[in-house]
């Protein structure tokens, strides 16, 4: 009896393993097809971050998205991490770095003054031609390089410190920001933080979406951001869903709030009617 059961269990796992190897395979392959692809499955969203202190929109995270015909939709947390083992991310940053910086361009014809943050992974900030590929593609578009945020996750600079620290202070020197993503998930300090050439921390969602109810969130995040006021960092909070957690953020002198609340990420011409309607457009 004992057998037949752990032979089931067997059979069960070997088809999940089956299933998630083919998934992967399928992804890697797609993914391929898409960047090769003239009319492209991805595209670019945009979604607001508000100053606290003026209650208006201050920065754009850059967000990409996903839509392939064989899977759907694809979530970027899914698919970034596939692309890094398969040595894709060079080619996928890249694509994300000319879409963003041309629709910052055009925005800042329009005359709007937001900063846009772009995500890169660890691979990235190793990679030197990549880079310059980035500062290459601000002088074609006349942008300077303090217009761009850049986020790194946590676990990631953790991981692969020392590396990291030198890539990051050469670009800081050439005028980019860089803000620290999903902090509290990758057990640094502050103090950690502060020997490396970054300004800002993006807390995680998971101590926000409940902020307004859960009191160990709650005292957390009261915790974070009087450490980040002595380490004279900016404090931008993610996954800010309701206005209760906006108002205690704000109460408590975060710096600026991310989320549903305020908005969705949103592909560009959406934005732009964001932009005019919401009482945070700029
Ligand atoms: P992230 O950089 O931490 O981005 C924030 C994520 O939180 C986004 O998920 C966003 O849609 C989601 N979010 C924002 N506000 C709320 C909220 O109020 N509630 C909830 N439940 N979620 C909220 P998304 O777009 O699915 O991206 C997931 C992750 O994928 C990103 O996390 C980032 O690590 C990665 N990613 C996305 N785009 C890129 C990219 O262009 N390049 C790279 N390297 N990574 C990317
Ligand atoms: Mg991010
Ligand atoms: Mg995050
Ligand atoms: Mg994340």
């Amino acid at each position: 009896d004992e057998a037949i059961h752990t032979g089931q269990w067997c059979v069960h796992y070997r088809a999940d393993l089956e299933a998630r190897y083919v998934r992967r395979l399928t992804i890697t392959t797609e993914l391929k097809r898409a960047l090769a692809s003239e009319q492209s499955e991805l595209s670019m969203v945009y979604q607001p971050k508000v100053d606290l202190s003026t209650m208006k929109v201050c920065s754009m995270e850059a967000l990409i998205r996903w839509n392939n015909a064989v899977l759907g939709f694809v979530p970027p947390d899914e698919f970034i991490t596939i692309a890094e083992q398969a040595g894709l991310i060079e080619q996928v940053t890249s694509w994300v770095m000319r879409r963003t910086i041309e629709d910052l361009s055009y925005f800042r014809v329009k005359g709007y003054r937001f900063t846009v943050a772009m995500n890169l992974s660890t691979q990235d900030i190793q990679n030197k031609p990549l880079l310059n590929k980035l500062v290459n593609l601000l002088t074609e578009f006349a942008l300077y390089p303090s217009s761009l945020e850049l986020e790194i996750t946590e676990s990631d600079l953790v991981a692969d410190a020392s590396l990291a620290i030198e890539n990051l202070n050469a670009l800081t020197s050439r005028g980019f920001h860089f803000a620290i993503d999903d902090f509290g998930t990758g057990y640094s300090s502050l103090a950690y933080l502060k020997n490396l050439p970054v300004n800002t921390i993006k807390i995680d969602k998971s101590f926000i979406l409940s902020l307004a109810t859960d009191e160990n969130d709650q005292q957390i995040v009261h915790t974070v951001l009087g450490l980040a006021d002595a380490f004279n960092l900016k404090v931008v909070a993610e996954g800010v869903e309701d206005e209760v957690s906006m108002n205690i953020l704000k109460d408590w002198g975060c710096d600026i709030a991310q989320g549903y609340f305020i908005s969705r990420p949103l592909p560009r011409a959406d934005l732009e009617a964001w932009l005019e309607n919401s009482p945070f457009g700029e």
